[in-house]
C-alpha cells in the first residue's frame, strides 16, 4: 500500500470512484455469483418446483425485480403458466394466458421467438399492432424473453415492474436471456431427469413385473416339479402296492404334498350301483363314513358324469374337454351339516364307466383348490382306478388260483383215493379174475379141471404131438353106472359125495402130469401124457375100473358102481381137442353098450358110425330147410263097427338119395339135436291144414288126427306156449287134434311135463299116451294124467298071439278106463284074429296093417270117393 501524501490525496480523490467501482464490483460479483448459482442450480436441479423457488431467490439477487412468471408450451401446443411470482397480476396472467395466450404479450414473445421489452406506452402500441388483449394489465415496464432450445421456442419468461423507479435496461434483458438459457437447461435437465426417472420407474416397474412373472414362473415350475415328483411317486405306488388299504394311506400322504388334503376319501360303488362305500375316509370333523344309498351328492354327480369337479363356495365347476372356457356352472343342492368350502373330486373310471370317486375338500378356504387342480385330480384318479382294478384283478386271480388250487388239491385227493380204490379194485378184480379163471377152469364140486381146461390142455398136447410125432398120449372118457340112481334115490348130497369119492379114486390112478377132469354129471376124462405104449393106457384103465368097482359108503348105504371107459389115442391126425373128445365119448358108448365095467379103444368102425351120424345130422338140417318131409296117415278105427274115427299122422322123410325114410331112421338124431321141434312145427301146420280141408267134407268132418310129439314140447322152456300159439293160429278145431306123447316125455321132468299136459288139456286138444306097454308102463299114467286115449304098443299087441295073459290085462285096462276117463287104442293090429281078441275084451279103437297101412291122405280120400261111387 502507497504511503506518501500524494498518493494519499490521489487516493482520497479516487475514493468515491472506488466506492462506485466497489459498488459496481460488488453488484457484478452478486450477479456473477447469482449467475453461477443459477448455472449450478440448473445443472443440479432435480424437480422444477424447487427449481422455480430457488430461481426466484436468484432472480431477486441479480435482477431489479423478482416479479416474473414462466410459461411453457404444453403437449397441446398451448402456453401454460408454470410459475408465477407476480402477486399483483398472477390471476390475470394465468387466466389471460390460459384462455387467450396467443393474444398476450407472452404469446407474442413465444410466436416471434424474440425478446420484447416495453413500457406502458409501447405496450399499447404493440397491443394495437398485434391485436393483443391486455386485460387491464398495470405494469410499468415489461420484459419477455423466449425460452429456446436451439431454434425451438419452448416457453417464455417475463419480468414485470409496477414501480416507476424500476425500468428494465438492456443489461436486464441480457441477464434475463442468460437466465432464460439456464432455465431451458434446467428445464431440459429436469425434464430429462424426470424422463429418466420415469423411464427408470417404468423400467423398474417392468423389471418388477418381469421379476414377479419370473418368480411366479419359478414358483409354478417348482410346483410343477413338486407335482411331477408327487405324481411319479403316485405312479410308483400304483405299480408297486398290492394291498389297497396301505395304498390309500401312502397315496394320501403323497397327495398331501400336492394339494390340501386333510379331508380325503375314496368312494366306491357297490356291485349293483345302488350303494356307495368308503374304503378310505379321513375327515377333520367325522371319524367314519357309513356306506350310503346312491343319492344326489357331489360324489354321485362325479360318478354319473365321469368328469372331475371342483366346488368353490356353492358353485361347481367341471372340465368340459380340455378347454376351460367350456366349464359349466352348477348350483348344488345344499349339503347337510358341516359343509366344505371347497371340494375337488375325480371319477375312478373303468372302460368309460365310473366305479368310484377320489375327493379332497376344505372346510375353511374357498380357494383351497384351483381350476388347474382338476387336471391333477383327474390324473391321480386314473392311477387310483388303475391300482384298484389291478389289485381287484389280482385278488380275483388269487381267489381263482386259490379256488383252483383247492379244487386241484381236492381232485388230487379224490384221484388218490380213487387210485387207491382202483388199485384195491384191481387187486380184488385180479383175485376175482384168478378165482373166475379158476372157477371157469375147475369143477366146483370135485375141484378137478373142467371141460374148458381139458380142451385147453388137450389142444396143447395135440400141438406137442404135431412137433413130436413119436410121443404118445391118450384120452380116457369115463362114464359111471348108477350115478343117476344114487341121485334119485339117496338124494343130491349123496350123489355129490359119490362124485367126490370117485374123483379121489381116479386121482389115485393117474400121475401128476396127467390131467383128470370132470366134464359134468358123472362124466370124467383123463388125459394121459408121455405114454410108452397102449399097454400103459390099458393098465390105467384097468386100475380105474377096479377102483370104481369097490363099494361106496354113502350116508349109511353101500353102493356099487362101474366105470365104462372109452379110449382115444391122440395123434397128429386130429384137428382139434373136440374131435378126440368126441371119439373117446363114442368109444365110451361102445363100452357101455357092450356091457359096462370095461374099456374100449376107439377104432375106425366107430369113426364110420360117427361120420354117418354127422352126415345124418347135416342132411337133416338141409331137409328142414328144404322141407323134404311128408305125412303118411294111418287110419284109426272103431273096432266094433270098423268105422274110421281118425288118423294118426306119421312122419316120412323124402330123402333125396335114400328114398322115403321112416322115423326110426332119423328121428333119434332130430330128437338129440333138438331139430325135432322145427320138424313138428311143420307137422302141426300141415295137420291143421288137413283139418281145414276136411271142414267141408261130409266123410271126415268129425275125424280126429293124432300127432306124435316130442317130450321137449312139455319140458323145454317156452315150447308149450309156442305150441299152443301155433295150434291156435292154424286151426279153430283144437279138439280134433290128438297129441300123442310116450312115456319118455315124462322120464326126466315128470312134474313139469304133467303141468304142460294139463295146460294142453285146458286149451282144448285131446291127449294120448303112446306106446303103453313097451316101457315101464306105470299105472300112474292111467289115473294121474289127463289122457283121453291110452295107445297100447304094438309089441304088447303082438304078444296077444302068444299069451292070453295080456288079453285079460287089456280087459282090466279097458275097465279102469271107464273110471279114469281114458279109452284104449290098440296099435299094430296085423290080423283079424288079433282084432277079434281085442274086440272081445272091450278095446274100443285100433289101428294096424290089418285095418289099413299108413299112406298119403289122398289115397284115403280117393278110396272114399270110390266106395261112394261103387
Ligand atoms: P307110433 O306112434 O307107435 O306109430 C305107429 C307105428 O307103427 C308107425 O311106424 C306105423 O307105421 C307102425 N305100424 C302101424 N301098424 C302096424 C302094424 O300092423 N305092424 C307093424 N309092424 N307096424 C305098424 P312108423 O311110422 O315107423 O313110426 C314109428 C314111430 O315113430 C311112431 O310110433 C312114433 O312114435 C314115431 N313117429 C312117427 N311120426 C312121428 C312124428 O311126427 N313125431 C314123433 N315125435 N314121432 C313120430
Ligand atoms: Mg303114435
Ligand atoms: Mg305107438
Amino acid at each position: 500500500m502507497p504511503v506518501n501524501a500524494n498518493e494519499s490525496i490521489l487516493a482520497a480523490r479516487q475514493i468515491p470512484k472506488l466506492k462506485s467501482l466497489l459498488k459496481k464490483y460488488r453488484q457484478a460479483r452478486t450477479i456473477q455469483s447469482g449467475l453461477l448459482q443459477l448455472s449450478e442450480l440448473a445443472s443440479s436441479v432435480t424437480d422444477m418446483s424447487s427449481f422455480y423457488s430457488e430461481l426466484q431467490s436468484i432472480i431477486k439477487t441479480i435482477l431489479i425485480t423478482d416479479s416474473f412468471h414462466i410459461s411453457l408450451c404444453n403437449s397441446h401446443q398451448n402456453l401454460s403458466l408454470v410459475y408465477s411470482n407476480n402477486s399483483i397480476e398472477r390471476k390475470l396472467i394465468e387466466q389471460q394466458e390460459r384462455e387467450n395466450w396467443k393474444h398476450s404479450l407472452t404469446g407474442l414473445v413465444y410466436s416471434q421467438g424474440k425478446a420484447i421489452s416495453c413500457d406502458a406506452k409501447e405496450r399499447d402500441a404493440l397491443s394495437k399492432k398485434h391485436n393483443l388483449n391486455l386485460s387491464n394489465s398495470a405494469f410499468i415496464d415489461w420484459l419477455g424473453v423466449p425460452l429456446k432450445r436451439g431454434n425451438n421456442v419452448i416457453g417464455v419468461i417475463t419480468l414485470q415492474s409496477y414501480d416507476h423507479d424500476i425500468l428494465f435496461s438492456n443489461k436486464d434483458s441480457q441477464l434475463l436471456e442468460f437466465i432464460a438459457e439456464h432455465l431451458v437447461t434446467a428445464i431440459d435437465r429436469v425434464r430429462s431427469r424426470e424422463l429418466l426417472e420415469k423411464n427408470i420407474i417404468e423400467r423398474t416397474q417392468k423389471l418388477t413385473e418381469t421379476n414377479e412373472k419370473l418368480q411366479k414362473e419359478i414358483a409354478e415350475r417348482q410346483k410343477a416339479v413338486k407335482i411331477h415328483k408327487a405324481l411319479l411317486s403316485i405312479s410308483e405306488i400304483t405299480a408297486t402296492t398290492y394291498d389297497l388299504e396301505s395304498f390309500y394311506k401312502v397315496l394320501h400322504q403323497e397327495i398331501t404334498t400336492l394339494i390340501p388334503s386333510n379331508n380325503f376319501y375314496i368312494a366306491l360303488t357297490s356291485q349293483n350301483n345302488e350303494w356307495i362305500d368308503f374304503p378310505y375316509y379321513k375327515d377333520e370333523h367325522h371319524d367314519i363314513a357309513e356306506s350310503r344309498p346312491f343319492s344326489n351328492g357331489l360324489t354321485e354327480l362325479v360318478i354319473k358324469s365321469t368328469e372331475p369337479y371342483l366346488m368353490k363356495g356353492n358353485e361347481v365347476i367341471t372340465l368340459a374337454g380340455s378347454d376351460p372356457k367350456n366349464n359349466k356352472l352348477y348350483k348344488p343342492k345344499p349339503l347337510k351339516d358341516k359343509l366344505p368350502k371347497a371340494w375337488l373330486g375325480a371319477p375312478l373310471v373303468d372302460q368309460g364307466v365310473a366305479f368310484g370317486v377320489f375327493a379332497v375338500y376344505h372346510y375353511e378356504d374357498v380357494n383351497a383348490y384351483e381350476l388347474s387342480d382338476l387336471d391333477l385330480v383327474k390324473f391321480i384318479s386314473q392311477h387310483i382306478a388303475t391300482t384298484i382294478l389291478r389289485i381287484r384283478t389280482q385278488a380275483e386271480i388269487q381267489k381263482n388260483n386259490e379256488a383252483l388250487e383247492q379244487a386241484i388239491d381236492e381232485r388230487t385227493k379224490e384221484l388218490q383215493s380213487t387210485n387207491l380204490n382202483l388199485r384195491m379194485q384191481i387187486e380184488e378184480r385180479r383175485k376175482a379174475e384168478a378165482q373166475l379163471y379158476y372157477d371157469a377152469h375147475h369143477d366146483a364140486l370135485t375141484k378137478l379141471p373142467n371141460r374148458a381146461m381139458l380142451i385147453d390142455r388137450l389142444g396143447y398136447s395135440l400141438r406137442h404131438l404135431k412137433r413130436h410125432p413119436l410121443h404118445q398120449s391118450a384120452l380116457l372118457f369115463i362114464d359111471l353106472d348108477r350115478f343117476k340112481m344114487i341121485n334119485d334115490t339117496l338124494g343130491h348130497h349123496a350123489g355129490d359125495l359119490f362124485l367126490i369119492e370117485i374123483a379121489d379114486r381116479l386121482r389115485d390112478c393117474v400121475r401128476d402130469n396127467d390131467i383128470l377132469a370132470r366134464l359134468g354129471g358123472d362124466e370124467f376124462v383123463i388125459l394121459l401124457d408121455s405114454l410108452q405104449s397102449e399097454d400103459d393106457v390099458e393098465e390105467v384103465a384097468s386100475r380105474i375100473i377096479n377102483k370104481v368097482a369097490a363099494g361106496f359108503e354113502l350116508e349109511g348105504h353101500t353102493v356099487h358102481s362101474n366105470a365104462s371107459i372109452g379110449i382115444a389115442m391122440c395123434g397128429s391126425h386130429y384137428k382139434d381137442s373136440n374131435e378126440i373128445l368126441r371119439d373117446a365119448d363114442a368109444a365110451m358108448y361102445q363100452a357101455k353098450s357092450l356091457g359096462r365095467g370095461r374099456y374100449v379103444f376107439f377104432d375106425d368102425s366107430m369113426r364110420e358110425q360117427l361120420i354117418a351120424s354127422m352126415t345124418l345130422e347135416q342132411e337133416l338140417r338141409v331137409a328142414i330147410k328144404e322141407c323134404q318131409f311128408e305125412l303118411h296117415y294111418q287110419q284109426i278105427s272103431d273096432l266094433e263097427n270098423t268105422k274110421i274115427i281118425g288118423f294118426e299122422a306119421l312122419l316120412r322123410w323124402n330123402h333125396p338119395t335114400k328114398g322115403l325114410l321112416t322115423p326110426s331112421e332119423f328121428l333119434f338124431m332130430a330128437e338129440e339135436t333138438g331139430m325135432i321141434l322145427d320138424i313138428e312145427t311143420w307137422v302141426v301146420e300141415d295137420v291143421c291144414a288137413q283139418l281145414k280141408c276136411w271142414q267141408s267134407s261130409l266123410e271126415y268132418k268129425n275125424t280126429f288126427i293124432g300127432i306124435n310129439l316130442s317130450g321137449r314140447h312139455l319140458t323145454q322152456s317156452n315150447q308149450l306156449f309156442k305150441l299152443i300159439k301155433l295150434i291156435d293160429k292154424n286151426t279153430v278145431e283144437p279138439h280134433r287134434l290128438i297129441l300123442e306123447f310116450n312115456e319118455s316125455a315124462f322120464s326126466q321132468h315128470a312134474e313139469l311135463a304133467l303141468k304142460g299136459l294139463k295146460k294142453l288139456k285146458e286149451f282144448g286138444v285131446k291127449l294120448a299116451l303112446d306106446d303103453y306097454g313097451a316101457g315101464l308102463s306105470s299105472l300112474n299114467f292111467l289115473h294121474g294124467y289127463p289122457f283121453e286115449f291110452i295107445k297100447l304098443d304094438r309089441s304088447f299087441i303082438h304078444s296077444l298071439n302068444l299069451e292070453n295073459q295080456n288079453l285079460s290085462l287089456i280087459k282090466a285096462l279097458h275097465e279102469l278106463g271107464s273110471n279114469f276117463g281114458y279109452r284104449l287104442v290098440a296099435e299094430g293090429i296085423e290080423s283079424a284074429e288079433t282084432l277079434e281078441k281085442l274086440r272081445s275084451v272091450g278095446c274100443e279103437f285100433g289101428q294096424g296093417y290089418h285095418i289099413s297101412r299108413p299112406g298119403l291122405i289122398k289115397q284115403f280120400e280117393e278110396e272114399v270117393v270110390n266106395v261112394s261111387n261103387g
